[in-house]
């Protein structure tokens, strides 16, 4: 692998162009080629590129102060982002706490759980139980709760060993339950992992109420959202809900626990939070949780750059894009056109096995065989491979090899929450030909 630049990150084998610009759903190189953001980048640009209302006001702050230290002064934009946060949050998640970014939001999610546990004279409990597969961070603590072995096997030493329980994969389950059986079945290991672990030492449970990068797009059976919840409740474990990914509108509702009338006790934000804009996150939390941890003389945790005028202003002028313009609804409405798009591929290409997701967090799934999901082998890569003829033909779409204990190829479709319906359909065209070129070019090696 060559490496020309002192970047660090720069490690593509396939260099890639420079960024010039982004005009709402498009990204242009330098050489004046446009690529749909089928991803949102890596679903964080949810209100689309270059927004000019959202320039406009960062601008705005911008003139008047870039930053300003918490300790030091009040600022407007981050009380008015935390009000606004509220607002659209479901009742009961009143208290705001902003970060920079994913895994700093599930870092804090988590120490915010602790400390109300010390607070309230839970001491004694500490685990975190999540999932796998799932995907939670990089730092140290996120990844320890993250199911995702490539990133995580090589720091594993360096780790406690958080418990974790299965992900609902159920779309791979061949058995005779109903859906809702199967929500409940997956539901129960939390509470067979709680007893396992001492519910004493249990502090919280953490998931992704729909998976991203590291299942794609996997929407568990409703019953598992109820059960998982009155576990929780039975036993006082905290419910942590990393919403990082869905959050913002992403699923079509401003939170995805929305869907199931859920309220967690803390949330994690970031990616369409600030949706590329400012480096941004936050975690939401009830002030049952944080009263008591206040009383007890403050949470101790907080990052430089956190709660930053500028990053606050983007976030603000985000919300309001969102709800001015009605983007949350349209992430419904075209998340459900595309979904139905998606599933109309199958017809013609017998390589997918499965299209999932919830408003435009979708994912479809390459396999080898149909009814048993058997996956692609591996040595076809067609994860990569499929990534690169849409990158070619102007197409972003995401892409993992992974998930439940199996391995298998699956690719995310989540265009920023803006597309229209002729931007649907020319995403499909630039996908539909993506995929009849990897037939081509994989399916005489996969029927050998
Ligand atoms: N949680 C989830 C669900 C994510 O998808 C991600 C990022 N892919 C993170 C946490 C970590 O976010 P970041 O990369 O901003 O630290």
């Amino acid at each position: 692998m060559t490496n020309d630049t002192p970047y660090l990150f720069y490690q593509s084998r396939n260099p890639r162009p420079f960024l010039d610009h982004g005009e709402g759903i498009y990204l242009f190189d330098e050489s004046g080629k446009r690529y749909i953001d089928g991803s949102s980048g890596a679903m964080v640009s949810n209100i689309g590129h270059s927004n000019p209302r959202v320039l406009a006001k960062m601008k705005a702050q911008m003139d008047k102060a870039t930053f300003g230290y918490r300790l030091h002064f009040r600022t407007h934009p981050s009380e008015d982002l935390a009000a606004k946060t509220v607002a659209m949050c479901p009742k009961g998640l009143d208290r705001v706490f902003f970060v920079s970014g994913g895994s700093e939001a599930v870092e804090s999610a988590v120490k915010l759980a602790r400390q109300y546990a010390l607070a309230t004279g839970q001491g004694g409990r500490y685990k975190v139980i999540s999932r796998f597969p799932s995907y939670h961070g990089c730092t140290f603590g996120a990844l320890d709760l993250t199911g995702y072995e490539p990133l995580r096997a090589p720091f594993a030493p360096m780790m406690e060993g958080m418990p974790k329980i299965t992900a609902p994969t159920t779309y791979l389950d061949r058995d005779n339950l109903t859906e809702d059986e199967r929500g409940i079945r997956y539901a129960e290991l939390l509470r067979e992992r709680i007893e396992e672990a001492g519910p004493d030492t249990v502090l919280a449970f953490l998931m992704e109420p729909v998976g991203g990068a590291s299942t794609g797009a996997l929407v568990a059976p409703d019953s598992y959202y109820q059960r998982t919840r009155e576990i929780c409740d039975e036993y006082g474990v905290l419910l942590i809900y990393d919403e990082v990914m869905t959050g913002a509108g992403r699923t079509g509702t401003f939170l995805a626990a929305e869907h199931w009338g859920i309220t967690p006790d803390i949330v994690a934000l970031s990616k369409g939070f600030g949706a590329g804009y400012a480096p941004l996150g936050a975690i939401v939390a009830s002030s049952r949780l944080v009263e008591p941890v206040l009383d007890a003389g403050g949470f101790q945790h907080g990052f430089t750059y956190a709660g930053n005028p500028l990053a606050c202003a983007a976030g603000l002028a985000v919300l309001e894009e969102l709800e001015d313009q009605n983007i949350i609804e349209n992430a419904a409405l075209m998340g459900a056109l595309l979904k139905r798009r998606l599933e109309d591929l199958m017809a013609h290409f017998p390589f997918i096995g499965d299209v999932r997701g919830k408003g435009l967090l979708l994912a479809f799934e390459l396999v080898a065989d149909r009814g048993t999901m058997r996956p692609l082998a591996k040595e076809l890569n067609a994860y990569t491979r499929l990534v690169e003829i849409a990158y070619d033909l102007g197409l972003i779409i995401y892409s993992r090899r992974t998930r439940g204990g199996l391995e298998g190829d699956h690719f995310l479709i989540c265009p920023p929450l803006i597309i229209t319906e002729p931007q649907i359909d020319e995403l499909m065209e630039l996908l539909e030909a993506s995929l009849t070129r990897l037939a081509d070019e994989i399916m005489p090696a996969a029927s050998e």
